[in-house]
């Protein structure tokens, strides 16, 4: 009953229920990408959530960090708690695993093992480059997630079956030359948008039918939604250090 309306979707169906409720989910942030992902996840019957973020809530959050309010700011949680709070009055029954940390090169092995799949949702160009190695060598697909202003960039990664964020990026930008919220700001609308591609990506990659290769680029107050080819890069880490690595 809960879930028949989306189950009633051909393209989604019993499979991507039963794909989304088996799975164990990783989310590395919890501002507006990781905050609304964890929602959205809980609300369409995912169970087991893990969130990682050490950042608490400021008021300049609430526009666009859909799940956090002015009493959250006020009391200047730490977004995993609010959050998974805010989680267990959407489903009293979801596991959700905090972690009130920054995802760092010492935590990030610990904090994926185990995952079926892992959501970008950082704004911070280290952090996301770190994303890339730590689950190719563990065999875990992610999810690339870049926001800023109205413009988003969603790829999917999938160890052994595509190429990597080395790939589109051989050489990782400095971080003041990457747009992000702090130099470009950001839209709600933009997030939204984002979300709503990276987690049809996401239950594509948990039923088995992702599409490795694919860069989705878009610009809200356009409206434009452009799909570009992503190549495998002679050279990557992906092709050689990582080769026989497989998702699991
Ligand atoms: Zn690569």
């Amino acid at each position: 009953m809960r879930h028949e309306k989306q189950i009633a979707v051909p393209k989604f169906g019993i499979k991507a229920q039963k794909a989304l409720e088996e799975s164990t989910i990783a989310i590395i942030g919890c501002g507006a990408l990781g905050s609304l992902q964890a929602e959205m996840l809980v609300r369409m019957g995912a169970k087991n959530l893990r969130i990682a973020d050490g950042d608490h809530v400021t008021i300049g959050n609430i526009h666009r960090q859909l799940l956090f309010t002015e009493a959250h700011a006020e009391e200047k949680r730490l977004k995993v708690e609010a959050a998974k709070e805010e989680l267990l009055r959407i489903n009293r029954n979801a596991e959700i695993l905090t972690k009130p940390r920054y995802i760092t090169s010492e935590n990030i092995d610990d904090f994926i093992n185990g995952a079926d799949i892992v959501l970008d949702a950082v704004d911070d160009v280290e952090a996301r480059f770190l994303t890339n190695d730590s689950c190719l060598k563990a065999g875990i697909p992610w999810i690339y997630t870049g926001v800023a202003g109205s413009q988003g960039m969603i790829m999917p990664v999938i160890p052994g079956e595509g190429p990597c964020l080395r790939c589109l990026y051989p050489h990782p930008p400095e971080k003041e030359d990457s747009a992000n919220c702090a130099n470009s700001g950001i839209l709600p609308m933009t997030v939204t948008m984002a979300v709503s591609m990276q987690l049809t990506q996401a239950i594509k990659i948990l039923t088995g039918e992702a599409e490795t290769g694919t860069l989705i680029k878009f610009d809200c107050m356009e409206p434009k939604v452009r799909k570009i080819r992503v190549p495998v890069r002679e050279g990557c880490a992906c092709r050689d250090e990582y080769k026989t690595i497989k998702y699991k």
